[in-house]
């Protein structure tokens, strides 16, 4: 009988056969159609690699056989056991009280693996990890199932391993977890909306760039701001595919503007560290450039000083690299969390942009307008390219004027814009009331 016909009748326990993530859908799918409710065990071998690499595939061969035993002799009720992605095993119990029996027979199950395993007088020792789910009618989705009994063992994982957890929706880590699902469906569902903020010349009133700000088009939430997802993007795996998509939509954006026969100003782009020190980073850019046939001075990047606290050098190089294709580098932010007017100074940022941190309570303080001002005073000294932001009332507006800056950014002169707005104020390029 060959594998994938033995595999095609779900028969369980077949210790040398590891299902797909595909297959073992449609194992879940059978079970969902005959049961109202199931429970589903995942467990995880944790660094099994490293046995294969210490003692050789055979010999991890025969460890996974034997803790497949050791599994099916404490989960032998009503079930059915399959190994999985190779390392993995899956357990799929569909009794009515699956889920209390699931747990005491998981406690078990974690006291004797801490037993070492042994194998031709060789003994192992592994920490074996397990995440659960279940599936009733109506509460969940059957496709879900598989997923969320990962996510569950990724919290196990991440709690130390050795435990078992069972999810629920109302975990932190749960939520990231989904939040961090969404976010890359999102991606692909092409829900991102690029937003821009005008930045001024209080001098003669005209829009001289913008900053793209990213707002997720949410089908049930409506408009969510970056503050709440931006950073579950960027810890995750598609944080970088995210940021080029940005990058990509601005010069896209304003190759249409210039097509339109708007007055071209540049973008400036958000970058994240992950972005930043991506390996493909610089030719990237250069591609996107090419492919929009968009001169580099319409596109600038705007990067926070955690991003180089770590390495200084490499950041310096990448800097040097970004610069060298004639793209603009502004340092965002300054002001706030790890601001060192060391970096301010050695570093060849074409742009400074102060943090409205700066601005805060200024028409109270007379003491921080002082201290604000001798601040200011220093750093046109070492930079001429200087943007406020967060310019929220007249009061602090007319305070950076006092101190001689005239590039702006802020609530009082305009919102961030949807795209379309954006380009009617282009158009009259003239200052708009708050939307
Ligand atoms: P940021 O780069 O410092 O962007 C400026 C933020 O200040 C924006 O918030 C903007 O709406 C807000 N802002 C502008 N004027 C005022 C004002 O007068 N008063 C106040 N209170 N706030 C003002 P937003 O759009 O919520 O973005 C928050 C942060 O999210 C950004 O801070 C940036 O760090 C990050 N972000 C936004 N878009 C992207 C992106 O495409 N990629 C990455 N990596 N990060 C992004
Ligand atoms: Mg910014
Ligand atoms: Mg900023």
């Amino acid at each position: 009988m060959n594998s994938n016909f033995e595999k095609k009748i779900f028969k369980p326990n077949f210790y040398n056969l590891s299902y797909s993530f595909k297959e073992m859908n449609l194992i879940i799918d059978e079970n969902i159609k005959r049961n109202d409710s199931i429970v589903l065990v995942i467990f995880d071998i944790e660094n099994f690699k490293d046995i294969n690499t210490i003692y050789g595939y055979d010999f991890g061969n025969l460890v996974l056989d034997k803790i497949m035993s050791i599994i099916k002799e404490i989960y032998s009720s009503n079930g059915s056991l399959f190994r999985f992605c190779g390392d993995k095993y899956v357990h799929i119990n569909c009794e009515k009280k699956g889920i209390d029996n699931i747990i005491s027979m998981s406690e078990k199950l974690l006291t004797r693996v801490k037993e070492p395993i042994i194998i031709y007088g060789q003994g192992v020792c592994i920490t074996l990890s397990i995440g659960i789910s279940l599936y009733s009618n109506h509460t969940s989705h059957p496709q879900d199932v598989m997923q969320q009994a990962e996510i569950a063992l990724e919290q196990a994982k991440e709690e130390g391993g050795s435990c078992y957890k069972i999810f629920n929706k109302q975990n932190n880590l749960i939520k990231k977890k989904l939040l961090a699902m969404d976010l890359k469906k999102a991606l692909y569902m092409k829900q991102f909306l690029l937003y821009f903020q005008p930045q001024f010349n209080i001098d003669n009133g005209s829009i001289e760039s913008a900053e793209v700000l990213i707002r997720w088009k949410h089908e049930i939430e409506g408009l969510i701001k970056p503050d709440k997802f931006i950073k579950i993007i960027e810890e995750n795996n598609f944080g970088i595919e995210f940021g080029n998509w940005v990058i990509r939509e601005s010069c896209r954006q304003n190759m249409i503007w210039r097509q339109k026969g708007l007055q071209p100003i540049p973008l400036s782009v958000n970058i994240s560290q992950g972005q930043f020190y991506d390996k493909n980073f610089i030719s990237n850019l250069e591609n996107i450039l090419l492919e929009f046939d968009l001169e580099p001075e319409y596109l600038q990047l705007e990067i926070t000083e955690r991003i180089f606290i770590d390495s200084y050098e490499r950041a310096l190089n990448i800097i040097k690299n970004i610069k060298s294709l004639g793209i603009k580098v502004a340092l965002d932010d300054f002001g706030t969390g790890n601001s060192s007017l060391i970096s301010a100074m050695s570093l060849p940022f074409d742009i400074i942009k102060l943090d409205k941190f700066f601005l805060n309570n200024i028409e109270y303080d007379l003491r921080k307008r002082q201290q604000t001002t001798v601040i200011f005073k220093f750093l046109k000294s070492i930079n001429d390219n200087i943007i406020i932001e967060g310019i929220e009332n007249n009061t602090q507006l007319e305070f950076v004027k006092e101190n001689g800056f005239n590039k702006v950014q802020g609530f009082l002169l305009s919102q961030p814009l949807e795209c379309s707005n954006f380009e009617k104020l282009l158009k009259q390029n003239k200052v708009v009331e708050e939307i």
